[in-house]
Protein backbone atom coordinates (compact mmCIF):
# COMPACT_ATOMS: atom_id res chain seq x y z
CA UNK A 1 0.00 0.00 0.00
CA UNK A 2 2.87 2.61 0.77
CA UNK A 3 4.83 1.66 -2.33
CA UNK A 4 1.88 2.10 -4.07
CA UNK A 5 1.09 5.67 -2.70
CA UNK A 6 4.72 6.37 -3.40
CA UNK A 7 4.42 5.78 -6.92
CA UNK A 8 0.70 8.04 -6.99
CA UNK A 9 3.15 10.65 -5.85
CA UNK A 10 6.22 10.31 -8.05
CA UNK A 11 3.95 10.51 -10.53
CA UNK A 12 2.68 13.51 -9.11
CA UNK A 13 6.03 15.49 -8.98
CA UNK A 14 7.23 14.48 -12.82
CA UNK A 15 3.58 15.66 -13.69
CA UNK A 16 4.10 18.66 -12.45
CA UNK A 17 7.50 19.32 -13.93
CA UNK A 18 6.44 18.46 -17.08
CA UNK A 19 3.57 21.11 -16.72
CA UNK A 20 6.19 23.64 -15.80
CA UNK A 21 8.02 22.54 -18.80
CA UNK A 22 5.18 23.58 -21.23
CA UNK A 23 3.74 26.57 -19.54
CA UNK A 24 6.82 27.89 -20.16
CA UNK A 25 6.06 27.88 -24.03
CA UNK A 26 6.06 31.72 -25.58
CA UNK A 27 3.79 30.34 -28.92
CA UNK A 28 1.58 32.25 -30.00
CA UNK A 29 -0.79 30.36 -32.13
CA UNK A 30 -3.73 31.44 -34.23
CA UNK A 31 -6.95 30.12 -35.28
CA UNK A 32 -6.99 31.58 -38.83
CA UNK A 33 -7.66 28.78 -40.47
CA UNK A 34 -11.23 27.80 -39.33
CA UNK A 35 -13.98 27.84 -41.93
CA UNK A 36 -15.30 31.14 -42.88
CA UNK A 37 -18.58 32.09 -42.35
CA UNK A 38 -21.41 31.62 -45.16
CA UNK A 39 -21.37 33.91 -48.38
CA UNK A 40 -24.86 35.10 -47.02
CA UNK A 41 -23.52 36.39 -43.66
CA UNK A 42 -20.21 38.28 -45.17
CA UNK A 43 -22.32 39.74 -47.30
CA UNK A 44 -24.68 41.42 -45.28
CA UNK A 45 -21.61 42.12 -42.88
CA UNK A 46 -20.04 44.37 -46.11
CA UNK A 47 -23.23 46.62 -46.42
CA UNK A 48 -22.20 48.01 -42.90
CA UNK A 49 -18.83 48.34 -43.02
CA UNK A 50 -16.00 47.32 -45.52
CA UNK A 51 -14.07 44.05 -44.84
CA UNK A 52 -10.77 45.72 -44.12
CA UNK A 53 -12.36 48.37 -41.50
CA UNK A 54 -13.71 45.71 -39.90
CA UNK A 55 -11.02 43.17 -40.11
CA UNK A 56 -8.43 45.23 -38.76
CA UNK A 57 -10.19 44.80 -34.83
CA UNK A 58 -7.28 43.53 -32.67
CA UNK A 59 -8.45 41.07 -30.57
CA UNK A 60 -6.62 37.92 -28.08
CA UNK A 61 -8.02 35.10 -26.21
CA UNK A 62 -6.33 33.29 -23.50
CA UNK A 63 -7.95 29.49 -23.91
CA UNK A 64 -8.23 28.00 -27.30
CA UNK A 65 -12.15 27.25 -26.76
CA UNK A 66 -12.75 31.15 -26.21
CA UNK A 67 -10.58 31.64 -29.13
CA UNK A 68 -11.93 29.28 -31.32
CA UNK A 69 -15.33 30.79 -30.87
CA UNK A 70 -13.78 34.43 -30.60
CA UNK A 71 -12.55 33.80 -33.99
CA UNK A 72 -15.64 31.89 -35.54
CA UNK A 73 -17.33 35.79 -35.14
CA UNK A 74 -14.03 37.89 -36.17
CA UNK A 75 -13.66 35.63 -38.85
CA UNK A 76 -17.13 36.19 -40.16
CA UNK A 77 -16.33 39.61 -39.78
CA UNK A 78 -13.17 39.62 -42.22
CA UNK A 79 -10.52 39.23 -39.23
CA UNK A 80 -8.65 37.00 -37.45
CA UNK A 81 -8.15 36.13 -33.56
CA UNK A 82 -4.42 35.50 -31.14
CA UNK A 83 -4.95 32.80 -29.04
CA UNK A 84 -2.32 33.22 -25.81
CA UNK A 85 -2.38 29.30 -25.40
CA UNK A 86 -1.28 26.36 -27.05
CA UNK A 87 -3.00 23.42 -28.05
CA UNK A 88 -2.54 21.15 -25.36
CA UNK A 89 -1.71 23.92 -22.78
CA UNK A 90 -3.47 23.75 -19.18
CA UNK A 91 -5.34 27.06 -18.89
CA UNK A 92 -4.44 26.78 -14.81
CA UNK A 93 -0.98 26.59 -15.45
CA UNK A 94 -0.18 28.19 -18.68
CA UNK A 95 1.77 31.62 -18.39
CA UNK A 96 2.36 34.44 -20.96
CA UNK A 97 6.01 35.14 -23.31
CA UNK A 98 7.00 39.05 -22.40
CA UNK A 99 5.91 39.45 -25.85
CA UNK A 100 2.47 38.25 -25.54
CA UNK A 101 1.82 40.48 -22.67
CA UNK A 102 3.03 43.33 -24.28
CA UNK A 103 0.44 42.35 -27.20
CA UNK A 104 -2.30 42.42 -24.89
CA UNK A 105 -1.60 45.84 -23.91
CA UNK A 106 -2.42 47.05 -27.48
CA UNK A 107 -5.54 44.78 -28.36
CA UNK A 108 -8.50 46.10 -28.91
CA UNK A 109 -9.75 43.07 -26.53
CA UNK A 110 -8.63 40.44 -24.38
CA UNK A 111 -11.24 37.80 -24.24
CA UNK A 112 -10.50 35.61 -21.16
CA UNK A 113 -12.06 32.45 -19.14
CA UNK A 114 -11.69 34.53 -15.74
CA UNK A 115 -13.16 33.26 -12.23
CA UNK A 116 -9.34 32.10 -11.57
CA UNK A 117 -8.92 29.62 -14.33
CA UNK A 118 -6.03 31.24 -15.69
CA UNK A 119 -3.88 31.38 -12.40
CA UNK A 120 -0.43 31.45 -14.61
CA UNK A 121 -1.66 35.05 -16.51
CA UNK A 122 -2.99 36.62 -13.60
CA UNK A 123 -0.21 39.47 -13.03
CA UNK A 124 -0.20 39.65 -16.63
CA UNK A 125 -3.89 40.40 -17.17
CA UNK A 126 -3.67 42.30 -13.96
CA UNK A 127 -0.82 44.42 -15.30
CA UNK A 128 -2.78 44.71 -18.60
CA UNK A 129 -5.45 46.01 -17.18
CA UNK A 130 -3.64 48.63 -14.93
CA UNK A 131 -2.22 49.60 -18.72
CA UNK A 132 -5.01 49.97 -20.44
CA UNK A 133 -5.97 46.83 -21.90
CA UNK A 134 -9.44 45.73 -22.27
CA UNK A 135 -9.54 42.89 -20.94
CA UNK A 136 -13.11 41.02 -20.81
CA UNK A 137 -13.80 37.91 -17.77
CA UNK A 138 -16.53 35.65 -19.95
CA UNK A 139 -17.40 33.28 -17.27
CA UNK A 140 -18.38 36.08 -14.39
CA UNK A 141 -20.93 36.99 -17.27
CA UNK A 142 -23.04 34.11 -17.94
CA UNK A 143 -24.38 33.19 -14.48
CA UNK A 144 -21.40 30.80 -13.20
CA UNK A 145 -22.22 27.51 -11.05
CA UNK A 146 -20.59 27.01 -7.83
CA UNK A 147 -18.32 24.01 -7.38
CA UNK A 148 -20.06 21.01 -6.23
CA UNK A 149 -23.50 21.49 -8.62
CA UNK A 150 -23.40 18.00 -9.48
CA UNK A 151 -22.27 16.38 -6.35
CA UNK A 152 -24.01 12.88 -5.46
CA UNK A 153 -24.67 13.77 -2.24
CA UNK A 154 -27.75 16.48 -3.77
CA UNK A 155 -30.51 13.75 -4.88
CA UNK A 156 -31.15 12.26 -1.82
CA UNK A 157 -31.92 16.12 -0.67
CA UNK A 158 -35.04 17.18 -1.76
CA UNK A 159 -34.94 20.69 -0.43
CA UNK A 160 -32.95 22.20 -3.08
CA UNK A 161 -35.26 21.39 -5.73
CA UNK A 162 -37.65 24.12 -4.52
CA UNK A 163 -34.79 26.38 -5.43
CA UNK A 164 -35.51 25.74 -9.34
CA UNK A 165 -35.23 28.60 -11.69
CA UNK A 166 -33.66 30.62 -9.06
CA UNK A 167 -29.91 31.10 -10.26
CA UNK A 168 -30.89 29.96 -14.00
CA UNK A 169 -32.12 31.40 -16.97
CA UNK A 170 -33.01 29.01 -19.69
CA UNK A 171 -30.16 26.44 -18.82
CA UNK A 172 -31.66 23.04 -17.84
CA UNK A 173 -29.81 22.79 -14.58
CA UNK A 174 -31.62 21.01 -11.68
CA UNK A 175 -31.13 24.04 -9.35
CA UNK A 176 -30.08 21.66 -7.03
CA UNK A 177 -27.02 23.09 -5.81
CA UNK A 178 -27.17 24.92 -3.05
CA UNK A 179 -24.20 26.17 -0.79
CA UNK A 180 -23.15 23.48 2.17
CA UNK A 181 -23.58 20.25 0.32
CA UNK A 182 -20.40 18.29 -0.97
CA UNK A 183 -17.89 20.81 0.28
CA UNK A 184 -14.97 18.86 -0.94
CA UNK A 185 -14.14 20.90 -4.08
CA UNK A 186 -14.95 24.08 -1.75
CA UNK A 187 -12.49 23.52 0.95
CA UNK A 188 -9.40 22.26 -1.56
CA UNK A 189 -10.39 25.43 -4.18
CA UNK A 190 -10.57 28.04 -1.23
CA UNK A 191 -6.94 26.86 0.10
CA UNK A 192 -5.46 26.30 -3.11
CA UNK A 193 -6.83 30.19 -4.55
CA UNK A 194 -6.08 32.11 -1.11
CA UNK A 195 -3.60 35.27 -1.90
CA UNK A 196 -4.13 34.34 -5.64
CA UNK A 197 -8.17 35.42 -6.13
CA UNK A 198 -8.23 39.29 -4.97
CA UNK A 199 -12.04 39.05 -6.51
CA UNK A 200 -13.04 36.76 -3.70
CA UNK A 201 -14.97 34.08 -6.30
CA UNK A 202 -13.01 30.64 -5.55
CA UNK A 203 -16.47 29.09 -4.90
CA UNK A 204 -17.57 29.91 -8.43
CA UNK A 205 -16.98 27.13 -11.06
CA UNK A 206 -14.60 28.61 -14.41
CA UNK A 207 -15.03 25.54 -16.48
CA UNK A 208 -17.97 26.68 -17.86
CA UNK A 209 -17.35 25.93 -21.87
CA UNK A 210 -19.27 22.28 -20.73
CA UNK A 211 -22.28 24.07 -21.01
CA UNK A 212 -22.65 24.61 -24.69
CA UNK A 213 -25.60 27.37 -23.79
CA UNK A 214 -23.63 28.97 -21.71
CA UNK A 215 -20.80 29.15 -24.70
CA UNK A 216 -23.72 30.52 -27.08
CA UNK A 217 -24.08 33.17 -24.43
CA UNK A 218 -20.70 34.20 -24.35
CA UNK A 219 -20.80 34.53 -28.12
CA UNK A 220 -23.12 36.74 -28.32
CA UNK A 221 -21.45 38.70 -25.05
CA UNK A 222 -18.20 38.89 -27.72
CA UNK A 223 -20.22 39.93 -30.25
CA UNK A 224 -22.12 43.04 -28.52
CA UNK A 225 -18.30 43.84 -26.30
CA UNK A 226 -16.65 43.96 -30.14
CA UNK A 227 -19.89 46.04 -31.73
CA UNK A 228 -19.32 48.62 -28.34
CA UNK A 229 -15.65 48.73 -29.05
CA UNK A 230 -15.99 49.33 -33.33
CA UNK A 231 -19.47 50.23 -33.09
CA UNK A 232 -19.73 48.04 -36.31
CA UNK A 233 -23.17 45.91 -36.06
CA UNK A 234 -21.63 42.85 -38.17
CA UNK A 235 -19.97 41.52 -35.01
CA UNK A 236 -23.90 41.30 -33.09
CA UNK A 237 -24.68 39.57 -36.61
CA UNK A 238 -21.67 36.69 -36.49
CA UNK A 239 -21.95 36.20 -33.17
CA UNK A 240 -25.81 35.47 -33.70
CA UNK A 241 -24.47 32.79 -35.94
CA UNK A 242 -22.17 31.50 -34.05
CA UNK A 243 -24.54 30.91 -30.98
CA UNK A 244 -27.09 29.15 -33.07
CA UNK A 245 -24.56 26.87 -34.59
CA UNK A 246 -23.34 26.16 -31.05
CA UNK A 247 -27.37 25.73 -29.60
CA UNK A 248 -27.87 23.14 -33.05
CA UNK A 249 -24.63 21.10 -31.97
CA UNK A 250 -26.11 21.08 -28.28
CA UNK A 251 -28.92 18.96 -29.19
CA UNK A 252 -26.85 16.34 -30.41
CA UNK A 253 -24.27 16.61 -27.52
CA UNK A 254 -27.22 16.48 -25.33
CA UNK A 255 -28.77 13.10 -27.11
CA UNK A 256 -25.58 11.72 -26.99
CA UNK A 257 -25.13 12.18 -23.55
CA UNK A 258 -28.87 11.79 -22.17
CA UNK A 259 -28.89 8.04 -24.52
CA UNK A 260 -26.99 6.88 -21.53
CA UNK A 261 -28.81 5.21 -18.62
CA UNK A 262 -29.54 7.09 -15.47
CA UNK A 263 -27.85 5.12 -13.03
CA UNK A 264 -24.97 4.67 -15.21
CA UNK A 265 -24.02 8.62 -15.40
CA UNK A 266 -21.40 8.73 -12.63
CA UNK A 267 -18.26 10.66 -13.65
CA UNK A 268 -14.62 10.57 -12.17
CA UNK A 269 -12.15 13.17 -13.28
CA UNK A 270 -8.86 14.53 -13.35
CA UNK A 271 -9.75 17.87 -11.35
CA UNK A 272 -13.59 19.32 -10.30
CA UNK A 273 -13.70 20.64 -14.03
CA UNK A 274 -17.49 18.65 -15.31
CA UNK A 275 -19.60 20.43 -12.80
CA UNK A 276 -21.41 22.11 -15.58
CA UNK A 277 -22.14 19.24 -18.05
CA UNK A 278 -23.34 17.47 -14.79
CA UNK A 279 -25.54 19.73 -13.90
CA UNK A 280 -27.09 20.43 -17.44
CA UNK A 281 -27.08 16.63 -18.06
CA UNK A 282 -28.19 15.06 -14.85
CA UNK A 283 -24.66 13.53 -14.38
CA UNK A 284 -23.38 12.86 -10.54
CA UNK A 285 -19.24 13.83 -9.98
CA UNK A 286 -18.12 10.79 -7.90
CA UNK A 287 -15.17 12.08 -7.29
CA UNK A 288 -11.81 13.68 -9.14
CA UNK A 289 -8.03 12.61 -8.67
CA UNK A 290 -7.09 16.58 -7.91
CA UNK A 291 -10.30 17.48 -5.45
CA UNK A 292 -9.84 20.71 -6.34
CA UNK A 293 -11.22 23.22 -9.30
CA UNK A 294 -7.50 23.53 -10.57
CA UNK A 295 -4.75 21.51 -11.59
CA UNK A 296 -2.55 22.93 -9.41
CA UNK A 297 -3.65 21.60 -6.38
CA UNK A 298 -2.39 18.12 -5.44
CA UNK A 299 -4.38 15.58 -3.54
CA UNK A 300 -3.42 14.28 -0.17
CA UNK A 301 -2.77 10.04 -0.05
CA UNK A 302 -6.52 9.70 2.10
CA UNK A 303 -7.89 11.58 -0.89
CA UNK A 304 -6.39 9.01 -3.58
CA UNK A 305 -7.60 5.97 -0.78
CA UNK A 306 -11.14 7.56 -0.71
CA UNK A 307 -11.48 7.98 -3.88
CA UNK A 308 -10.44 4.38 -4.55
CA UNK A 309 -12.69 3.25 -2.43
CA UNK A 310 -15.43 5.89 -4.23
CA UNK A 311 -14.96 3.98 -7.24
CA UNK A 312 -15.41 0.29 -6.01
CA UNK A 313 -18.41 1.15 -4.00
CA UNK A 314 -20.19 2.98 -7.00
CA UNK A 315 -18.62 0.16 -9.70
CA UNK A 316 -17.02 3.29 -11.62
CA UNK A 317 -16.58 1.96 -15.21
CA UNK A 318 -14.05 4.82 -15.80
CA UNK A 319 -11.86 7.76 -14.96
CA UNK A 320 -11.84 11.24 -17.12
CA UNK A 321 -8.40 12.29 -17.92
CA UNK A 322 -7.57 15.62 -19.29
CA UNK A 323 -5.24 15.90 -22.87
CA UNK A 324 -4.24 19.07 -21.18
CA UNK A 325 -2.56 17.30 -17.76
CA UNK A 326 -0.56 13.47 -17.75
CA UNK A 327 -2.52 11.14 -17.16
CA UNK A 328 -0.10 9.53 -14.47
CA UNK A 329 -2.05 10.00 -11.49
CA UNK A 330 -5.36 8.91 -13.16
CA UNK A 331 -3.89 5.58 -14.39
CA UNK A 332 -2.09 5.34 -10.76
CA UNK A 333 -5.81 5.32 -9.37
CA UNK A 334 -7.37 3.16 -11.82
CA UNK A 335 -4.71 0.09 -10.70
CA UNK A 336 -4.88 0.76 -7.33
CA UNK A 337 -9.05 -0.56 -7.71
CA UNK A 338 -7.80 -3.58 -8.67
CA UNK A 339 -10.99 -3.93 -11.04
CA UNK A 340 -11.17 -2.62 -15.27
CA UNK A 341 -11.69 0.56 -14.82
CA UNK A 342 -10.85 2.25 -17.95
CA UNK A 343 -8.67 5.57 -18.18
CA UNK A 344 -10.73 7.94 -20.97
CA UNK A 345 -8.67 11.20 -22.17
CA UNK A 346 -11.15 13.90 -22.53
CA UNK A 347 -10.71 17.05 -24.30
CA UNK A 348 -11.00 19.19 -21.27
CA UNK A 349 -8.92 21.98 -20.52
CA UNK A 350 -8.20 23.01 -24.42
CA UNK A 351 -9.07 21.67 -27.90
CA UNK A 352 -7.36 19.11 -30.09
CA UNK A 353 -4.61 20.14 -32.61
CA UNK A 354 -6.01 20.55 -36.44
CA UNK A 355 -6.23 16.78 -37.09
CA UNK A 356 -7.67 15.75 -34.29
CA UNK A 357 -11.43 14.91 -33.67
CA UNK A 358 -11.30 18.35 -31.15
CA UNK A 359 -10.16 21.02 -33.67
CA UNK A 360 -12.84 22.83 -32.77
CA UNK A 361 -15.31 24.25 -29.72
CA UNK A 362 -17.77 22.41 -31.12
CA UNK A 363 -15.88 19.14 -32.38
CA UNK A 364 -14.19 18.73 -28.76
CA UNK A 365 -17.71 18.80 -27.20
CA UNK A 366 -19.07 16.42 -29.57
CA UNK A 367 -16.22 14.35 -29.17
CA UNK A 368 -16.45 14.36 -25.29
CA UNK A 369 -19.85 13.56 -25.01
CA UNK A 370 -19.32 10.53 -27.77
CA UNK A 371 -16.32 9.37 -25.14
CA UNK A 372 -17.91 9.56 -21.99
CA UNK A 373 -21.11 7.67 -23.48
CA UNK A 374 -19.07 4.83 -25.29
CA UNK A 375 -17.02 4.64 -21.84
CA UNK A 376 -20.28 4.67 -19.13
CA UNK A 377 -22.02 2.29 -21.71
CA UNK A 378 -19.47 -0.36 -22.09
ZN1 LIG B 1 -9.78 23.07 -14.84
Amino acid sequence: MIKTKLTIFSALASSALVLSACSSSDTTSSTDTATPQSEATASAASESSSPSETGSVSVIATTTMLGDVANDIISCAGGTTTVLMPVGADPHDFSASSDQVASMVNADLVITNGLGLESGLRDALENAANDGANVMEVAALINPIKFGSGGHDDHSDEEGHDEEGHDEEGHDEEGHDEEGHDEEGHDEEGHDEEGHDDHGHGDLDPHFWFDMNRMADAAQLIGAELTQITGDEVYITCADTTATQIQSAESDVREILESVQVEKRILVTDHDALGYLAAVYGYEVAGAVIPAGTTAASPSSSDLAELVETIKAEDVKAIFANTAVPADLADAVAAETGDDVSVVTLYVGSLGGPDSPAATYIDMMRSNASLIAQALQD
